[in-house]
């Protein structure tokens, strides 16, 4: 995304939400409110009555809800091949050991991936993109992790930059180390992660870099020696964390300072403390629960302890195969004990912040002027209405870029 952004005034909004919170209304709503935004940035939000003269393009929404484009805070959009027969298996109830016998797990996807060209792994990540663009996301954390070797995680890195050089929606790139690469011993891939990979992702501007900890990919003391190379190079860190089995490694992340861990499911009530006080954001992923039958992340328990929680698609070939971030809202408040309102924060300023956006996911002075236009009047018909696509309009940097 590049150049100066539109010039847009929204009118007739019934619901606005602007995120900025106010006592016992985390949302910030706004009843009977206008949004101008110039070059690209938001100068007003808030009522109609208060409104500076502003000589944009007018939208009238008569009477719908608009919020601040959605963060995806955890995606991993650069793959080829289809694994709908490793599904088909799972569903019948088949074991983890019949699916790889039968040609699946994420090998598959690394040999599908290796094998693709450049222009069919960029074509097949911009349309996941419009997916995610078509739920209403306008900023995406975007990771590398289908090729294991190091040339390969940096071509990955490479097209995901060219992916965002033609797609609309700002994405985030983050080197990932997913699991050991079955080509060579692991200790050679922790120090090849360590002396090649990362200090080059950097340079090719990843902005993060991620470990899948858990029994079958890294260990608590890989994971610790990658993540304190990614942080001397500069980059934010995050982990894939105590998703199968409990490892330890969200204490790690406190401990090293992550912007964010992930997944949870397995996490010890001891951590949450550790969590709260570093600062780092707890992205919990229920489409990866709900595929692969895990308990679903205790949202509940993580907000009361303080933590930040925000909520992502997990959008992969094995596990979620999803671009609904609004889907995601729904399972957090259904099965997570979470409020409308804070499935909200978990996709609007908990995720900005995860991405390290810190003016995206809200609308005020100053704010991107990305935003949703909704077929919904109240921010909560979003989350109850689950699995039907809601987002009407979406606006990024002041300018329409999908409906009318
Ligand atoms: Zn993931």
């Amino acid at each position: 995304m590049t150049g100066r952004g539109g010039d847009l005034v929204i009118t007739g909004i019934g619901e606005l939400l602007t995120l900025r919170p106010r006592p016992g209304d985390p949302l910030g709503i706004v009843h009977g409110g206008a949004v101008v935004v110039e070059g690209g940035r938001v100068v007003f939000a808030g009522p109609s009555g208060a409104m500076p003269p502003s000589t944009g393009d007018r939208i009238d929404v008569r009477g719908a809800l608009v919020s601040p484009g959605l963060c995806e805070p955890h995606a991993h959009p650069i793959f080829a091949g289809s694994r709908a027969a490793e599904f088909d298996l799972r569903a019948q109830g088949r074991s983890y050991g019949e699916i790889q016998a039968a040609g699946g797990g994420i090998l598959a996807t690394v040999r599908a991936t290796r094998a693709a060209s450049d222009e069919e792994l960029i074509a097949s990540t911009c349309g996941r993109l419009d997916r995610l663009l078509a739920h209403g996301v306008t900023v995406c954390e975007a990771k590398t992790g289908y090729a294991l070797d190091v040339p390969g995680e940096l071509r990955l890195l490479r097209l995901l930059g060219e992916a965002a050089r033609r797609h609309p929606i700002d994405l985030s790139p983050t080197l990932l180390a997913h699991v050991p690469s079955p080509d060579r011993p692991r200790e050679e891939t922790v120090a090849d992660f360590c002396s090649r990979a990362i200090p080059e992702a950097a340079r090719l501007g990843a902005e993060a870099f991620d470990v899948y900890c858990d029994a079958g990919a890294f260990t608590l003391d890989e994971t610790r020696t990658m993540l304190l190379a990614a942080r001397a190079a500069g980059l934010a860190l995050r982990v894939h964390a105590e998703q199968f089995t409990h490892t330890g490694a969200a204490d790690l992340a406190a401990e090293v300072g992550a912007r964010s861990v992930e997944h949870l499911e397995q996490l010890a009530p001891s951590s949450i403390e550790r969590l709260a006080a570093a600062g780092t954001v707890c992205t919990l992923l229920p489409g990866a629960a709900l595929t692969l039958r895990l308990p679903w992340p205790d949202a509940r328990r993580l907000l009361d302890g303080g933590c930040t929680v925000a909520l992502g698609t997990d959008l992969n070939p094995g596990s979620s195969l999803s671009e609904s971030l609004p889907l995601m809202m729904s399972l957090g408040c259904m099965q997570m004990g979470m409020s409308c309102a804070e499935a909200w924060v978990g996709v609007t300023t908990a995720a900005a912040r995860a991405v390290g956006r810190d003016d995206a996911g809200r609308l005020w002075e100053g704010s991107r002027g990305d935003l949703v236009i909704w077929d919904a009047a109240d921010h909560r018909e979003v989350p109850q209405h689950y699995g039907v696509g809601l987002a009407r309009t979406v606006v990024i940097a002041g300018r329409v870029v999908r409906g009318a």
